[in-house]
């Protein structure tokens, strides 16, 4: 922990997930001074005085944002730009402004002109979550070993990138720095798209008439069970995000069409060459996201503590 922290003054605009685990681990890192802490209900409000994580918590946004030297927006994407509105005018002259939105384009669209110049505004996104949310959901590990990529627009002050930065990699994160639009292309193949496919399949099993939902439950471990984990994510949430990048998730979802086209002519002509030969690549696929260290090697049976009958 260093003597002097990195910033005087931390508001979060939003506690759930991703604010709560900024908070908890920013409070473990002495990344600020005094953390302030503001959200929309006051049952949430009043969840986060009775953690007693954060140094205080308020009812509006613009009181949470006073004197802030660091603004980090923890809410739905849909929202952001009618937030910056309210705060904009009580922000200090010099703090920086971020979010954590999933979806970069269009929260710098919305947001960017709700913001006094005064202020330097950096979007940013950690790419780390669970299915679950709310205040009690966040934890202060969640940032470690995952990326954050900050998106600053054109003419960003260095320095404030920077800092926020160092910010991220203090919380664990390794910091990346990209464009908004590349950041939604990358964003919708690798998370956006695959969420939507779990929303799909688990609708489409759930309407199954000759299979029962018990059987669907009783057998999910064969490949459904990871699908259920990523269809039950927020709904606010992701409703956002494919409302926000509407078309980058189009033409993604152009190509995944036409690969599934391909994989279904496959099985339909017994063509067990290429079967096999997409299988061998996607392999590859996994192979080298556990190599880089982006998850682990061992099976995820999904019980960890389950005890097996020993055998004698
Ligand atoms: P969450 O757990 O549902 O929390 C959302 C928070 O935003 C709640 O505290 C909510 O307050 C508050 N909020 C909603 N509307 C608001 C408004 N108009 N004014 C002030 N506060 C408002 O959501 P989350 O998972 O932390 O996600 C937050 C953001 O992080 C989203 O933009 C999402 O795209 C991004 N993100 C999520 C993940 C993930 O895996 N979950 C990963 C990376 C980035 P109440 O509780 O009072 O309603």
């Amino acid at each position: 922990m260093s003597a002097e922290p990195l910033f005087k003054r931390l508001a979060l605009i939003g506690f759930g997930l991703i604010g709560g685990s900024i908070a908890r681990a920013a409070r473990v890192q002495g990344l600020a001074g005094e953390i302030v802490v503001t959200a929309r209900s006051p049952a949430t409000r009043a969840r986060v005085k009775e953690l007693g994580i954060v140094d205080r918590v308020v009812d509006t946004n613009e009181e949470a944002v006073k004197d802030a030297d660091l603004v980090i927006l923890c809410i739905p994407v849909g929202v952001c730009g009618e937030v910056a509105a309210s705060i904009g005018p009580h922000l200090k002259a010099g703090a920086i402004v971020s979010d954590v939105g999933s979806v970069k384009g269009t929260v710098l669209r919305e947001m960017a002109p709700q913001l006094p110049d005064s202020v330097h505004f950096i979007p940013a996104h950690p790419v780390a979550g669970t299915e679950h949310s709310g205040p009690d959901a966040g934890f202060a590990e969640l940032f470690i070993n995952r990326w954050c990529i900050l998106t600053p627009p054109p003419g960003a002050d260095p320095a404030a990138v920077e800092k926020l930065a160092t910010f991220w990699r203090t919380l664990g994160a390794n910091v990346e720095i990209m464009g908004a639009e590349h950041h939604d292309l990358v964003l919708a193949v690798t998370s956006h798209l695959p969420h939507l496919i779990a929303y799909t399949i688990v609708g489409t099993a759930d309407e199954l008439e000759d299979v029962t939902r018990s059987e669907v439950l009783k057998f999910s471990a064969g490949g459904f069970r990871d699908f259920t984990r990523i269809a039950a994510s927020d709904p606010t949430m992701w409703r956002d995000v494919f409302l926000a990048n509407k078309d980058a998730v189009l033409e993604m979802l152009g190509a995944f069409q036409e690969d599934l086209s391909k994989l279904t002519r496959a099985i339909r002509r017994g063509d067990g060459e290429a079967l096999f030969d997409h299988f061998t690549r996607t392999r590859a696929i996994r192979r080298g996201i556990v190599s880089i260290g982006q998850d682990a090697a061992s099976p995820d049976f999904g019980r960890p503590h389950a005890n097996l009958p020993n055998k004698t």
